[in-house]
């Protein structure tokens, strides 16, 4: 198809993220226009189930007209104010208030940031000063998973254990060390269960610490299910014996919970779903159903406590960004947590669970699906060579790519993260539309099949 005015215009002007730049001047890109509920409209008005809520995000759907009316009335009241030197407004008090009754551990303050990226950015900067701050100047080092997605900044992007985020950006610094992916069905070795996988991490785990030292290792980050590196859920028992294994050093569990957080997985907090205690959190995507760009780290007591200290030492605290906690993200956001609050949007969640994890987990009779696997409504299908084996597919063949090009033909858009086929619908989706996600989800997956062969 010839390209059209807009998207000649797009790609004279534009970059485009996590898109194969050599190709796309022949593919074009895909411009959108308009949504509603679960749906939006490209510019030649043709319709898809969004059942990615854009990046992992807009929970409540598209065009709510009371996150709509908050945001306008917030920007006719305060556009603009910053909370640098000791200023504050309303909406950030409001929406700290309501982050600290919701947590999922007990949270002393609310430090506010433009993305999740930056959130992490200040996980580790406080982590280290507060290290400093109790006389420890040597624990810094943070420890993260192969496959972990944590952003892009040059520190949160180190966080990041992705080669795409690494290869050629001169990445990750080396304050980073990456531990294995609890990923059983991809690193799960023959004929080991899922308990000894879960002893084998462990082992890694303690050996890495070992031969950095425990005195240099001040964090360990994780997302309860890990998002952009392909949907994987952990077994259970993962995070409590990880665990176990970061008290006995001192070491900080930094949660990221900018794609779990908000109901997503059926809690409030994936920590509840997987089972993990955190000291320190990170938010932003679903905290403002994505309305407003926002991100929010979670602080402990005796971290606000020591960040106290040093700033009577120094003199202040010497961190903050122009647009942290800006009035309209804050304002859409305590109205975003208000609105899964009052309409039992955690309620909805856990009744269409059954129904897309039903749904989900049938995908594996699929004979291009190795694994089906998801908690709430976050889900993968991971599209392999040969099911036996688990053999993948030579990236290079871009199945996974070709898989959601077939989506958006059915009206469908999902991500495809290499093989693993993501969805994360806006948590407002009925039964009904479930279904229909799911019909056009294996339609696609059929002409896939034709495609492989
Ligand atoms: N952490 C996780 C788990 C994410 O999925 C993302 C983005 O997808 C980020 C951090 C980075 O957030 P942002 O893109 O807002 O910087």
């Amino acid at each position: 198809m010839p390209l059209t005015n807009m998207q000649v215009r797009d790609l004279e002007n534009v970059v485009h993220p996590y898109t194969p730049l050599h190709k796309i001047r022949q593919t074009g890109p895909m411009m959108l226009d308009s949504g509603k509920g679960i749906f939006v409209r490209d510019d030649q008005g043709k319709e898809y189930i969004e059942a990615m809520s854009g990046l992992w995000c807009t929970g409540l759907g598209w065009g709510d007209e009371e996150l709509i009316e908050a945001g306008i009335e917030q920007l006719r009241k305060l556009a603009y104010y910053h909370n640098f030197a000791g200023k504050g407004t309303e909406p950030q008090v409001a929406l700290a208030e309501k982050l600290k009754e919701v947590a999922p551990v007990p949270i002393s303050k609310v430090f506010f940031t433009s993305s999740g990226s930056e959130a992490n950015d200040t996980q580790i900067k406080l982590v280290w000063y507060y290290n400093n701050a109790i006389g420890r100047p040597k624990k810094k080092k943070i420890i993260s998973r192969m496959k972990a997605y944590h952003g892009v900044t040059i520190a949160s992007a180190s966080l990041t254990g992705l080669p795409y985020n690494h290869i050629d950006w001169d990445l990750p610094l080396d304050f980073v060390k990456h531990t294995t992916c609890p990923h059983f069905y991809r690193f799960g070795e023959p004929g080991e269960t899922e308990e000894d996988f879960v002893a084998r991490l462990v082992r890694d785990l303690e050996e890495l610490i070992a031969r950095e030292g425990p005195d240099t290792v001040a964090a360990f980050i994780a997302e309860p299910i890990m998002g952009a590196g392909g949907v994987l859920v952990p077994p259970e028992t993962y995070f409590p014996a990880i665990q176990q294994v970061l008290d006995r050093h001192d070491i900080l569990l930094i949660d990221d919970e900018v794609i779990n957080g908000f109901c997503r997985t059926g809690n409030w907090w994936g920590a509840q779903t997987m089972n993990m205690k955190p000291h320190t959190i990170s938010s932003a995507k679903q905290l403002t159903s994505a309305y407003a760009p926002l991100g929010a780290v979670m602080i402990p007591d005796f971290m606000y406590e020591a960040m106290e200290q040093a700033s009577a030492k120094i003199g202040l605290f010497g961190h903050g960004f122009t647009y942290g906690g800006h009035p309209l993200g804050a304002a859409i956001g305590a109205k975003t947590l208000e609105i899964y609050q009052k309409r039992n949007i955690l309620d909805h969640v856990r009744g269409v669970t059954p129904t897309f994890l039903k749904r989900l987990h049938a995908l594996a009779d699929h004979p291009l699906v190795g694994e089906a696997r998801g908690r709430g409504l976050l889900g993968a299908a991971e599209l392999v060579a040969d099911k036996t084996t688990r053999r993948p597919f030579d990236p290079k063949a871009g199945v996974g790519a070709q898989c959601a090009k077939f989506m958006e033909k059915h009206g469908l858009i999902v991500r495809a993260i290499g093989e693993s086929i993501a969805l994360c619908p806006p948590m407002i989706i009925t039964e009904d539309e479930v279904g229909e996600l799911f019909d056009r989800y294996e339609r696609a997956l059929d002409e896939t099949e034709a495609w492989v062969n």
